[in-house]
């Protein structure tokens, strides 16, 4: 197996139409009642249709792996991850963090990557279960590790500004696999690494 894999995601997207999203942008405030005659408004339905282009289009980055020479057998656990996503619901923003651990089986992968891999599967409309088991599934079908948790804890805009208005609550998603779902001990190590430090 070669160190270096390329690779550009699972589901590409087609290039963003600029052009055409700022028109439905405009149509979109224009039809709310907002006023685009001012200067400091004009542009804005061509920054908002670039905004969303940006959310909703994952960049494509190299996934490196090593080998595991050292036979390295425990936790391996990167913290506080940033997450900004769409809820493909109201595509309105959610934002936290996510917690990734693996342990590893004949391969390991550049620290980094992990942060990658949530940015990844986060640009896209999502829902943040399913943000979750990608990223797990991803690490585990890719790496062979031989157990992925992931733990992603975000505040829906959604839920938080407006409808319930339920300020403050963050929703809290897990995925375990492998060995971090088989084994108590190695759960339990992994749960208590990722409990929020407060
Ligand atoms: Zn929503």
């Amino acid at each position: 197996m070669s160190a270096r894999t390329a690779w550009s995601g699972p589901s590409r997207v087609a290039d963003p139409d600029l052009a055409r999203a700022a028109a439905g942008a405009r149509a979109l405030l224009d039809s709310l009642g907002v006023d685009l005659a001012s200067e400091s408004l004009a542009r804005t339905p061509a920054r908002m249709a670039a905004a969303l282009a940006e959310l909703l289009t994952p960049r494509p980055f190299e996934m490196t792996t090593f080998p595991n020479d050292g036979g390295y057998d425990e936790l391996i656990v990167a913290r506080g991850v940033p997450v900004r996503s769409l809820c493909e619901h109201h595509m309105l923003p959610f934002v936290g963090t996510a917690h990734v651990g693996y342990l590893p089986g004949d391969r390991i992968v550049g620290l980094s990557k992990l942060a990658r891999v949530v940015e990844h599967f986060s640009r896209r409309p999502q829902v943040q279960e399913r943000l979750t088991t990608q990223v797990s599934t991803w690490l585990r079908d890719r790496l062979g590790a031989a157990g992925v948790g992931v733990v992603v804890e975000a505040e829906h805009l959604c839920m938080t500004l407006r409808g319930v208005q339920a300020p403050g609550t963050t929703t809290v998603t897990s995925s375990l696999l492998g060995v971090l779902r088989d084994d108590p001990r190695t759960r339990a190590e992994f749960l208590a690494l990722t409990r929020p430090q407060r």
